[in-house]
């Protein structure tokens, strides 16, 4: 790393195993969202020509990777596991410091990159296809799975450590080479990740960072023809610019998306679990989460009972920098996300729906140079509205009453998304309506929606997500090809 004259670092691309300024030596300031006077690092503002040398080293690498075995590529994980683990304090540390987040949930983030990353370690020796009788009795027929070759990883900053690992671990285990291309707001939190593979050695080539422009790096890996697939974790209107470029010339993709996320609460539900969950589901990281909750869906025996625990406990919510150990919600992760989140509040009023808490930015005492808003909460909802259709990507609950399940998954199922969802109830035959007839990806029953567990497959319906989905064993359909192998003596 370099360091600058007022002791803030400097951090460089990863190319060919070496740490490279960008050619034409530009940077960006990565800003504290609790703190906007505070810069966390600079970071490579990369130009076209910087990729292109990354992507050469990456297809020059991906041949020799993909002849190991998998127990060695497997072993190079273990390693950056290890390195990660190690480094968990410093990282979660500047994840808080670089997007707002609370320490214990960058802490927890970080700990989830170190499991993801020994999970897809173990894929290295676990099955890649099937045996398939042959009509023909004296043939052997079996499937096979083949790596892409160059994979482009393209991130958001709402889960730095955690997104790009479980993107960037199953490629390499199944034999691909990757160019990561990380939010620049993030890229400190991505460079220190970065850092852990290259400690651990990973053979030169193999794994790629450029930072730079969404417009600039990401565009250029969507047109890069030596780049075989792009998996992209982002907005939707980004991610269908990434699709269709990358359709356009062939590449394979797959894109994680939007959310409006609901949570039904029906009368026979046990309250306090319901309300505890709206909060951590949806107030939690500032509601930068995709899997947060929204839009909160009560029935109408119990709404008025729901709203007032669910306010006394909202009031409670400590807003402050991430860094302190009181703090229960951080600042929002920059001044446009405050400022998207702010106009949606103020579209909100003016299309009629009842503000009923928060709803300011906050600008008090430790509050006073961050991006900081307060939870908010809206009544009087109905589904056509703005706030109930799209992603706010804040700390902003949407309450709506409803007489029946049937209504309930109505307004529940009409929205573009259809990522995670849940619903609180004891009564199974509601359970099951909503397993069959929710138009999510992820169904949460008795549990807020933005849990997600990394063995299991991740993604969702509708606009948030495309194609095959990520994690756990899933993650293999992506980031290989099948071949279909027959053979006669
Ligand atoms: P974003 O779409 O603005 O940016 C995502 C990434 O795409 C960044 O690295 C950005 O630089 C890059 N990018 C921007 N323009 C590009 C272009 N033209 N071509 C290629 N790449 C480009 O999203 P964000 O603001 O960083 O993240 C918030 C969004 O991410 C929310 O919509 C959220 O729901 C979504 N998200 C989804 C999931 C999921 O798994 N479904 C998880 C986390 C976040």
């Amino acid at each position: 790393m370099q360091s600058t004259g007022t002791n803030v670092k400097t951090y460089l691309n990863y190319i060919d195993g070496e740490w490279a300024s960008g050619i034409f030596n530009k940077t960006d300031k990565s800003i504290n969202p609790a703190n906007k006077n505070e810069i966390v690092g600079y970071i490579q503002h990369s130009a076209i020509e910087d990729l292109d040398q990354a992507v050469i080293s990456a297809k020059k690498a991906q041949l020799s990777w993909s002849q190991q075995s998998g127990a060695i590529r497997g072993e190079y994980l273990y390693k950056a596991a290890d390195i990660l683990e190690k480094r968990l304090n410093d990282i979660a540390e500047t994840m808080t410091r670089e997007m707002g987040k609370t320490l214990n949930e960058a802490k927890a983030e970080t700990a989830r990159g170190v499991s993801i990353l020994r999970y897809y370690g173990g894929e290295g020796v676990r099955k890649v296809g099937d045996v398939i009788p042959s009509t023909d009795s004296e043939a052997l027929m079996f499937t096979t799975r083949v790596p892409l070759g160059v994979v482009g990883v393209i991130t958001p900053w709402n889960f730095p450590v955690a997104i790009p690992i479980w993107k960037i671990a199953p490629a390499l285990i199944y034999g691909n080479s990757v160019i990561f291309k990380p939010a620049q707001e993030t890229a400190v939190t991505a460079s220190k990740v970065v850092e852990c593979f290259h400690e651990a050695k990973i053979p030169k080539g193999v794994i790629n960072m450029v930072t730079g422009s969404g417009s600039i790096i990401g565009q250029g890996i969507v047109d890069n023809r030596s780049i075989n697939g792009i998996t992209f974790t982002g907005s939707g209107e980004v991610g269908k610019q990434v699709g269709l470029g990358a359709f356009k010339r062939g590449a394979k993709y797959q894109l994680e998306m939007g959310g409006k996320n609901p949570l039904i609460v029906v009368n026979d539900a046990d309250l306090d679990q319901a309300v505890d969950a709206a909060i951590s589901g949806g107030l939690r990281s500032t509601g930068q989460k995709c899997t947060a909750t929204s839009r909160v869906i009560v029935q109408s025996g119990i709404y008025e009972t729901f709203k007032e625990k669910l306010i006394k406990k909202v009031k409670e919510i400590r807003v402050g920098n991430g860094l302190n150990e009181e703090t229960w919600m951080g600042p929002c992760a920059s001044e446009n996300q405050l400022n998207t989140v702010l106009s949606y509040i103020d579209k909100g009023v003016e299309e009629g729906a009842k503000l009923i808490y928060g709803g300011k930015r906050v600008e008090s005492g430790e509050c006073k140079e961050g991006f900081y808003i307060e939870p908010s909460v809206f009544e009087n909802i109905h589904s056509k509205m703005t706030i109930a259709q799209e992603e706010i990507f804040g700390p902003v609950l949407a309450l709506m009453k409803f007489e029946t399940i049937e209504e309930a998954l109505q307004i529940a199922n009409d929205v573009q998304y259809g990522l995670s969802a849940s619903i609180f109830t004891k009564d199974i035959s509601k359970m099951l309506s909503f397993i069959n007839e929710m138009d999510a990806g992820l169904i949460r029953i008795n549990s807020e929606s933005a849990g997600v567990e990394l063995q299991a497959p991740f993604g969702g319906m509708k606009q948030s997500s495309s194609h095959s989905r990520e994690q756990g064993q899933a993650a293999i359909e992506f980031f290989t090809s099948i071949k279909t192998v027959f053979v006669k003596s």
